[in-house]
């Protein structure tokens, strides 16, 4: 077990809708209760994206952020490097549209993502808004997650990606399959803000978990009362 890590913000200033950024204090927090150092580097739009850091987090944006994120990234091998030796990636909503094959902008053409995750992106003709409550259950078996979604995109998955998660209630991926997010390899996408780390810790666990090992148990009562509540109002 390593007692440091080194976590890539990736286009904070491009990417962060809904709190996203939360994503990496979430990941900060729990791992420093843990006596694991963490070490932050915000990757600006015109800076090279780290290929050595151990853990990545892409947020979620507007349709022109999600633009210029794409182009400095397809301009930049660092993710890619960084995806190939398997470092874990979390990458929120526009942040895992940018990762597949393709997705379609405004004007309904297609623009070429990074290729990292086996999934393409169509646009909904109605946002999907509103609160997702998704089982991976047979995938992480982790506890129900639960976010919140806004977003045109519809997304399918190829063969090398497999649903993060089934989804319960809400949209999710929003094609064929009632499926919720990605998960290939050391990547997890998924819609779900909240920030989604926040509102399902052992998410944030697991990710550590690849880079860390074994974490001990924490106090999760504040975390719990959260979900409650977020759930509460979800099936409401
Ligand atoms: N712009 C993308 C969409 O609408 C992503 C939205 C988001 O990241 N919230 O599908």
């Amino acid at each position: 077990m390593t007692n440091r890590l080194t976590i890539a913000h990736v286009f904070p200033a491009l990417l962060g809708t809904y709190g996203d950024a939360g994503n990496v204090s979430v990941l900060r927090y729990r791992a420093e209760v843990r006596g694991i150092r963490v070490s932050i580097v915000d990757v600006l739009p015109g800076d090279p994206v780290p290929a050595t850091a151990d853990l990545y987090v892409i947020g979620g944006g507007e349709d022109a952020q999600e633009m210029r994120a794409t182009e400095l990234l397809r301009a930049d091998s660092g993710l890619s490097m960084a995806v190939h030796r398997g470092a874990p990636v979390l990458a929120v909503c526009a942040g895992m549209q940018i990762l597949g094959e393709w997705f379609t902008d405004g004007s309904d053409s297609r623009v070429a993502g990074l290729g990292l995750l086996d999934l393409r992106t169509d646009r909904r003709s109605v946002r999907a808004v509103g609160d997702v409550i998704a089982d991976t259950t047979g995938v992480l078996d982790l506890p129900t997650l639960i976010g919140f979604e806004n977003h045109r995109g519809a997304t399918s998955l190829g063969a090398d990606a497999r649903p993060l998660a089934r989804v319960l209630h809400g949209i999710g991926n929003g094609a064929a399959e009632p499926v919720e997010g990605a998960l290939q390899g050391s990547v997890i996408g998924t819609y779900l803000h909240g920030p989604v780390l926040a509102l399902n810790p052992a998410l944030a666990d697991y990710l550590l978990t690849q880079v860390v090992g074994d974490l001990a148990p924490m106090d999760d009562v504040r975390a719990e009362e959260f979900r409650a509540n977020r759930f509460q109002r979800a099936r409401a």
